[in-house]
């Protein structure tokens, strides 16, 4: 609040901005507000923006009458249609950077060898992540521009940017302040939905995705602006930008060009100051001319028409296309388009109400100006002709991004105030604070305070950003150079510069906390200043050493162990043939690594490796690797195909006739054991032939096994020895706290059941024969208990649940009946 908002006076009150409308988001009723202290003092965006916007009334209803044009206006209006550039990343992309999560842009990370060299993102069809939603045909793009419209907003612009990832939308251009509000819903409203489409479309990304507004979130390529289009015009529908198509409005355009090259060059620091942020400093480095010099040389103020051109695209299938009177100069930062000017300088993250206030207020400095010259009984176009030669160095159609402009310009005695801090400095300026407060927009003490809160905003930043990196540093990058050097023990010469490259980075860092902590705390600018010019150029250099290094850490290094794979494939009833799928395209981007520093003990019995080959299956056995046991799987499949004798027996295609759960390493196929025809029965295994929730997957099927298939019969089955029951009985009897598989917690129950019984002096292999038995019980009772439909069912004595054992030595199945307390749970 810049000391406007003190502690021991601190009450502070919302009223309705009576000019935006209030809308119903959510069942809530949203009234547009701006925000003043107890004493009336502005310490929002929206009070300075609403006073600007009556400043230009005032002026520009001056200005209007001076002139003799457009005298029947009895209010102005101000405009504005942002532009919101954007990037979209996966959550978990986003959960994963430190940087991102604090900063908003990712402080390290050399550009990948592909990025946007060929500036084809443009002309990319909307991609995948941003488009996809349980719905498949709606995008995240379309799903913001209906949330919008829902809120009185509606957006006219949506498309890729030039970087990958980037995009942009912009709305129907409104008066400023409805306007700014928009944005700042838009922002609120496009990271909610992008969050809540990946939530609602697993697997494309557990986590939802997220928006970055940062102006510039990765080094290297485009950043992120938000154009802010600003216009003024009166009640009764006169753009002052627009060439006109009459006398009137020819005339009034040239004299409002003239009213803000007055307020650009009188003020240019203060239009430089709106868009200065920490983040903005990584981003912001035709023929009116002519016209203009004309009217200054003596000219009449007609004869600059809003002509639009055709232009022949020189080949006969495509049509002539009419090119409008502005050049959309994009190299400048405040170029004319058209019917109004393009102010983009304005950082993607930045409220709009700031820079839009702050053209209202030099305009109307303007305006206010050429009415005074005029009152004072100079004519109309004297006063324009004075006013362009006095302010015509701020006009400028050449290309901005040249290296000649800033050459140019400082020969124009234009400021160039290329960093933040720099820029902050000129803002309480005596020009400034007299204008702000002839307009009646600022006071004296609260132009001051922005000025603190700027420095602020701009410290608080910088300061985030030097921790992360430090912090990432320690703690992230060095133990993964480290790990990485470690591999080349005893190979010197593979290891080529990697040693050297790694302590270049402590090098850099020792430096940055260095300087860090030599900041100074005497004033809020010296310490802008320092963070500006000491700290960050060493913030550069340690980011310089890390990026170099990236491309020499083993990428393995990043990515999980690959100890197993997840793989799919199909099964065609009808040619019976296999189709395999390999893994997901999104596995990359889903193995988070959360669980990296954690290495599973596949030696523990219960999780002993399987070789291929060994028909025994001997735990003792190398492990075999996925790719062999996809191989065995093809050839399998094409034994099958060549009329393996269950091939035949399936033509008979039976229609299940009761359903089993039995577990995943029973050793034997449940139809084999119970000697049935293929697909008699309806199978479901998993490990411990458990279900321990109503909404699992094993539920659902029971219930869709009953309904589809009308199974009179439910067995669950369990078995002996189960290295499911197993585990869960070693995870009972160990005390230590580790990690064990989630199914193993759902077992455990049985394993503790089972020692009850035996008593503590049980050895493991009873207690896991016991657990198999009571586990089978278990199931019984979850299912009873919590499927409404298969209670029913039991109740009416249409289906039955009964449980059984299977010994793996001997073959035999053991029967176990219903559950003993089954008619318990079945009552009402
Ligand atoms: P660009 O071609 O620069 O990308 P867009 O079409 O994406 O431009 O966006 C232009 C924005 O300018 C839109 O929000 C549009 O409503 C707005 N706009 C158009 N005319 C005016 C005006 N007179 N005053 C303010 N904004 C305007
Ligand atoms: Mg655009």
């Amino acid at each position: 609040n810049g000391g406007l908002r003190v502690t021991h006076s601190a009450a502070a009150f919302t009223t309705w901005d009576r000019a935006s409308f209030p809308f119903v988001q959510d069942k809530c009723l949203v009234i547009p507000c701006a925000f003043v202290t107890h004493f009336g003092k502005c310490i929002d965006e929206k009070t300075p923006l609403l006073r600007s916007m009556d400043a230009v009334t005032v002026s520009g209803l001056r200005l209007l009458k001076a002139i003799g044009i457009g005298t029947d206006a009895k209010a102005m209006c101000s405009y504005l249609g942002w532009e919101q550039e954007f990037f979209v990343i996966s959550a978990d992309h986003y959960k994963a950077r430190p940087d991102l999560v604090n900063c908003g842009r990712t402080l390290f990370g050399k550009l990948p060898t592909r990025h946007q060299q060929g500036d084809l993102n443009y002309f990319q069809p909307i991609p995948g992540k941003v488009q996809e939603l349980q719905l498949h045909f709606f995008d995240l793009l379309d799903i913001a521009q209906a949330e919008m419209l829902k809120v009185g907003c509606p957006m006219a612009v949506k498309h890729n940017e030039v970087a990958p990832g980037q995009h942009e939308m912009s709305p129907v251009f409104r008066t400023a302040n409805v306007s700014c509000d928009s944005n700042v819903l838009f922002m609120e409203v496009m990271n909610r939905e992008a969050q809540k489409l990946g939530l609602q479309a697993p697997p494309v990304a557990l986590a939802g995705n997220r928006v970055l507004f940062h102006e510039k979130p990765f080094a290297g390529i485009n950043g992120s602006g938000k154009h802010a289009n600003w216009s003024i015009g009166t009640d009764t529908g006169m753009n002052f930008f627009y060439p006109g198509k009459n006398e009137a409005g020819a005339k009034l355009y040239v004299t409002a060009i003239a009213c803000l090259a007055y307020g650009l060059a009188q003020y240019n620091e203060m239009v430089r100051c709106t868009v200065a942020s920490a983040g903005n400093d990584h981003r912001l480095g035709q023929g009116f001319e002519q016209f203009m010099e004309s009217i200054i040389s003596g000219e009449d103020l007609l004869g600059y028409k809003a002509e639009k051109k055709k232009q022949s695209t020189g080949c006969s299938a495509a049509m002539h296309i009419e090119a409008p009177v502005e050049d959309r100069n994009r190299t400048a930062p405040f170029p004319f388009c058209g019917n109004r000017f393009e102010f983009r300088a304005v950082g993607s993250s930045q409220n709009c109400c700031f820079p839009v206030m702050v053209c209202n207020a030099i305009m109307s400095a303007g305006m206010a100006h050429l009415a005074s010259l005029v009152e004072g009984g100079k004519s109309h176009r004297d006063a324009v002709a004075e006013i362009f030669k006095e302010n015509k160095h701020v006009i400028f159609t050449g290309n901005g991004y040249s290296s000649e402009w800033p050459i140019e310009a400082s020969k124009r005695g234009l400021p160039n105030l290329n960093t933040t801090p720099k820029a902050i400095a000129t803002w309480t300026s005596e020009k400034n604070k007299k204008l702000l407060e002839s307009l009646k927009i600022y006071t004296m003490e609260e132009t001051e305070a922005r000025q603190e809160v700027m420095y602020e905003n701009y410290i608080s930043s910088m300061c985030c950003e030097v921790e992360t990196m430090i912090q990432m540093t320690e703690t992230g990058i060095l133990p993964a150079c480290a790990k990485d050097l470690e591999k080349y023990k005893g190979f010197d010469k593979l290891a080529g510069s990697r040693k050297s490259v790694y302590e270049a980075i402590v090098e850099q860092l020792e430096k940055l906390k260095a300087s860090f902590s030599a900041k100074p705390h005497s004033s809020l600018t010296e310490e802008a200043v320092f963070l500006c010019d000491t700290v960050k150029p060493q913030m550069v250099a340690l980011r310089a050493a890390v990026d170099k290094a990236e491309s020499l850490l083993e990428s393995g290094l990043n990515v999980r162990s690959g100890q197993l794979e997840l793989q799919a494939a199909v099964y065609d009833a009808e040619s019976r043939q296999v189709e395999f799928l390999g893994s997901s395209k999104k596995q990359a981007e889903l193995l988070a690594d959360e669980y990296d520093s954690w290495e599973p003990d596949l030696s523990r019995s219960g999780f002993s490796g399987l070789s291929v080959d060994s028909i025994d299956r001997d735990s003792s056995a190398p492990r075999a690797s996925s790719q062999r046991l996809l191989a065995k799987l093809r050839e399998g499949n094409q034994r099958f195909l060549g009329g393996a004798t269950w091939n035949k027996a399936m033509q008979r295609c039976a229609v299940p006739i009761g359903a089993v759960l039995a577990c995943g390493d029973m050793g034997a196929p449940v139809d084999v054991i119970f000697d049935v025809e293929p697909g008699e029965i309806f199978v479901m295994r998993n490990a411990g032939n458990t279900c321990t929730h109503s909404a699992g997957s094993i539920m659902g099927s029971f219930e869709f096994s009953v309904e589809k298939f009308n199974v009179p019969l439910i067995l669950i089955l369990g078995h002996t020895p189960c290295a499911a029951l197993a585990g869960a009985v070693e995870a009972h009897r160990d005390d230590e706290d580790r990690p064990s598989p989630v199914l193993l917690e759902s077992l455990v129950a049985a394993a503790a059941q089972a020692e009850q019984q035996l008593g503590e002096g049980a050895s493991n292999s009873q207690l896991v024969r016991r657990a198999a038995k009571l586990n089978v019980f278990h199931t019984m009772e979850t299912i009873l208990s919590q499927s409404r439909l298969l209670q029913l069912l039991v109740r009416q004595r249409q289906l039955d649940i009964q449980g059984a054992i299977f010994h793996k030595a001997t073959g035999k199945v053991d029967f176990l009946g219903r559950l003993p307390h089954e008619d318990q749970l079945l009552l009402p």
